[in-house]
């Protein structure tokens, strides 16, 4: 059993609001990724309900009985922490066996249930390294293992897939959704990103404060694309430009303005890195990373210049990873914020 509730929960830090108000329903066994841009309290609200954090409003209960003003340690939830929070001067194997100590088993129980844990994650043979012999990869593996020893009611997961590369996090994305379907238990998950939210979560809460910019991004499937460009006048037409990015938009005259580029990623066309340049609109080089189903659609990420971008296309449009590609998108979908 893992079922959270929270009830009018709020934590203000002096007289600022970090959290307010909140009222949810987790119920066991869930997959529930609360989504959200960074600032708007997600971390905040995890480490109440872990216990770490006391709310300055509001009551929380795990199965019915308020824990509210109960300690972390007797709270039977396990947190992952974005910054994975290792001891660094302890093995793995004592990293993992740490929330066992405080919970009075024998040596030998301790020692059989960190092999078990270590195993199911494929890291059993990295029991005597220090964390920083291992991998981003391998280090995020311990920091779910020691959420997994004490066999909690629910896991709180807060962005744990932040640090790792692209392709390590659709891949660690796939073996988290695994490990939620054989363990049954609860888990709430908080990231800024859509499509961690959409792969993974059996339900989403969208949480946020309207009042930034970028919550034009978390409206909608997956994320609005945001990019900062530059805006130009040419010859009485208004272009952008950016790393990678270049196009003409609408006639007019303009001073030079520093913005955020913002186009969604089902208003993106991919085109093969040779075709004409025969459109209006924005052009976007890049190259695709990864492919990735969801349903008849899919959501393929390319990188441009070093970052993201995602679009969103019907399953007919051939993508392939490696593929160097120009994305376009035409004027009307291309929206300019200010830059905050
Ligand atoms: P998120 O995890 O969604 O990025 P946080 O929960 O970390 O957001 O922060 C929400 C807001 O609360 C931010 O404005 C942050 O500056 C503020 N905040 C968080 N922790 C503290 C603290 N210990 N003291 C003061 N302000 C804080
Ligand atoms: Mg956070």
């Amino acid at each position: 059993m893992g079922t959270i509730q929270l009830s009018g929960v709020g934590r203000s830090f002096k007289s600022t609001a970090a959290v307010s108000d909140i009222d949810l329903i987790i119920e066991d066994g869930g997959f529930v990724v609360l989504l959200g841009p960074s600032g708007c309290g997600k971390t905040t609200l995890l480490r109440m309900i872990a216990g770490l954090l006391e709310p300055t409003a509001g009551r929380i209960h795990l199965d019915g009985d308020d824990i509210t003003d109960l300690p972390s340690k007797k709270r039977d939830l396990a947190m992952v922490f974005q910054s994975y929070a290792l001891y660094p001067h302890l093995s793995v194997r004592k990293n993992l066996a740490f929330p066992l100590k405080t919970q009075r088993l024998g040596a030998a129980e301790i020692a059989t249930r960190v092999q078990e844990v270590a195993d199911s994650l494929e890291i059993g043979h990295l029991l005597d390294r220090k964390p920083k012999e291992l991998s981003g990869g391998q280090r995020q593996r311990v920091a779910v293992g020691r959420a997994l020893v004490r066999n909690p009611k629910a896991f709180l997961m807060d962005e744990p897939l932040s640090n790792l590369d692209a392709k390590l996090r659709t891949q660690t994305r796939h073996e988290l959704t695994a490990l939620h379907r054989r363990l049954g238990a609860t888990f709430v998950y908080v990231t800024h990103d859509q499509v961690e939210a959409m792969t993974m979560a059996t339900k989403i809460v969208v949480y946020d404060r309207p009042e930034s910019v970028f919550v034009a991004g978390f409206l909608g499937s997956p994320a609005m694309n945001l990019v900062d460009a530059r805006i130009v006048t040419i010859d009485g037409s208004i272009a952008v430009t950016a790393d990678g990015i270049a196009g003409g938009l609408w006639p007019g005259d303009v001073p030079d303005l520093d913005v955020v580029l913002g186009v969604r990623p089902e208003k993106l066309t991919i085109a093969s890195a040779h075709a004409a340049s025969d459109t209006r609109g924005v052009r976007i080089a890049g190259r695709i990373d990864l492919v990735e189903n969801l349903g008849g659609e899919q959501i393929v990420t390319c990188l441009v210049a070093g970052r993201e971008v995602y679009v969103r296309t019907s399953r007919d449009v051939i993508a392939t990873p490696g593929d160097d590609i120009v994305l376009t998108a035409a004027p009307e979908n291309v929206h300019l914020f200010d830059r905050a």
